[in-house]
């Protein structure tokens, strides 16, 4: 049974929906768009989406004992005529779905965190999740589920046990991030930084900024915005709020700054920090500097929130990664770093100079496409060719059709050793036989690429 109810009046003064049908249910024990996940008394929300259209399951709501559904205005509720359950029709299922998320949400007086940026946002929310654990008791987005329908979601999973909501905001375009902001009303609002990702929707690095830059103007004055002082776009946006803001870095002053960062065994990092006017050391269970960042921006979280220095270990302490985010991995005499769940310019390069930083001996590039970049798709695939040759990578191998761009670029930068793949299986041929040993391997491509698979290849071998 969720742990929430809505009354019949409450639904209707959330979404505005007109009564098309009364059976006797007047209050509701949760809401769900997912017949999946329906249990008895529960409301059932219509959406319509590329695949599947909700109202096509209403029965099958019905059965599994949900006892109303908001549909929209113009389906014909004659088809469903015969089944006993009360209709609620609106003009905007998704709408009324969110309607109801944000009446939930407002109910409880608690410290909202919400989450964006190009990079890092799931790494962030997890790592501020495990921060603000030390000391309290915290709901949060799961696993990636950050847009218009995940949002409501995780909100209505609210209840009178939490401390704390920590959510992410994803977006592609302008005025998404004030959609997401509109329903959650956060408290507090962080951005990670501002990088290449969705240049195909928004065109430049000033639309890119100010997308992300709608999550600060949307903090009231006292709330906290959480900003990276070393992203030179992220660090202006104080100007965008009248909120108070909190920054976290490295190379620049800020209420949070990390010094003396070292990688240590198992994957580990170590860092000292200032965290207001304290100094205290942190174990961060990754490696990669662009991890650090990530777990600064939760210090910085856990700091407004009034987190004492040890509660914030304690809690930081609990963090696991998740997987393919640069997860390390031992194989047989290598070292396999798997962050292939994504790759973006900012990404990429990222994960590269990390590379370097954490490689005993040889550094070997496995690199997939990166897609959803438009008009810089041809440069940026590029730009990582030639840092591979910058930063002395020995061995680059890649899979895909932009990626002949990074290997062209690659050879030309003075990279030893460039292979072009036409499969998966051909890249793990080049490794078997190319390979030595205490050789550190990155695996990195867009999501689409499945560029972890070449690292099961490589297991069963
Ligand atoms: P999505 O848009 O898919 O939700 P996200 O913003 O939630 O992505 P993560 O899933 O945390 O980001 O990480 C995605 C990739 O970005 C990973 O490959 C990770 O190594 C890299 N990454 C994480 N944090 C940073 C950062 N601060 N700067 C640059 N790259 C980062
Ligand atoms: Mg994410």
């Amino acid at each position: 049974m969720a742990n929430y109810q809505f009354s019949l009046t409450q639904v209707m003064q959330a979404t505005n929906a007109i009564l098309k049908k009364l059976t006797s249910a007047s209050v509701f024990g949760g809401v769900t768009t997912d017949t999946r996940k329906i249990e008895e008394g529960m409301l059932f929300i219509a959406l319509k989406g590329e695949n599947f259209d909700g109202h096509d399951f209403i029965a099958d709501a019905a059965k599994k004992g949900a006892i109303g559904a908001i549909v929209n205005k113009d389906y014909d509720i004659s088809l469903i005529e015969d089944i006993d359950i009360d209709i609620l029709a609106v003009d905007d299922t998704l709408k009324a779905y969110q309607d109801l998320a944000h009446f939930w949400r407002k109910k409880f007086n608690i410290p909202v965190i919400a989450i964006t940026g190009s990079n890092g946002k799931t790494t962030t929310k997890d790592l501020t999740a495990a921060v603000l654990s030390g000391k309290y008791n915290v709901l949060k987005t799961q696993a990636n589920f950050n847009n218009e329908i995940g949002l409501p979601m995780t909100l209505l999973q609210l209840d009178g046990s939490y401390d704390v909501a920590v959510v992410e905001m994803g977006m592609r375009g302008l005025g998404q991030i004030k959609e997401l902001t509109d329903i959650a009303k956060p408290t507090m609002g962080v951005i990670t930084n501002v990088g290449e990702t969705h240049m195909e929707l928004l065109g430049s690095m000033e639309n890119i900024a100010k997308a992300k830059g709608e999550m600060a103007q949307a903090i009231e004055i006292n709330g906290n915005v959480i900003l990276n002082a070393d992203d030179e776009f992220v660090s202006k946006m104080n100007r965008l709020t009248k909120a108070h803001a909190i920054y976290f870095g490295i190379n620049h002053a800020g209420d949070i700054k990390a010094f003396d960062i070292k990688t240590v065994n198992d994957g580990k990092t170590e860092f000292d920090a200032i965290v207001g006017d304290k100094v205290a050391h942190f174990t961060l269970n990754m490696i990669g500097i662009h991890n650090v960042y990530d777990c600064l921006a939760a210090l910085a979280v856990g700091y407004a929130c009034g987190l004492t220095v040890e509660e914030m270990q304690k809690g930081l302490a609990t963090f696991k990664p998740t997987a393919m985010r640069f997860e390390y991995k031992r194989l047989a005499d290598f070292n396999l770093i798997n962050d292939a769940y994504n790759a973006s310019p900012m990404s990429t390069k990222a994960a590269l100079e990390n590379l370097t930083k954490v490689a005993k001996k040889r550094k070997i590039l496995v690199m997939g496409d990166m897609f959803e970049l438009g008009s810089v798709e041809q440069k940026a695939h590029e730009d990582i060719g030639l840092l591979a040759g910058k930063l002395g990578v020995d061995i680059v191998i890649t899979r895909g059709t932009l990626t002949k761009f990074t290997a062209e670029a690659a050879k030309k930068a003075g990279v030893a050793k460039v292979f072009e793949c036409a499969s998966h299986e051909e890249a793990v041929d080049v490794l078997k036989k190319e390979l030595q040993k205490e050789d550190t391997v990155l695996f990195k491509g867009s999501h689409g690429m499945h560029m972890e698979k070449i690292i099961e290849l490589l297991e069963k071998e």
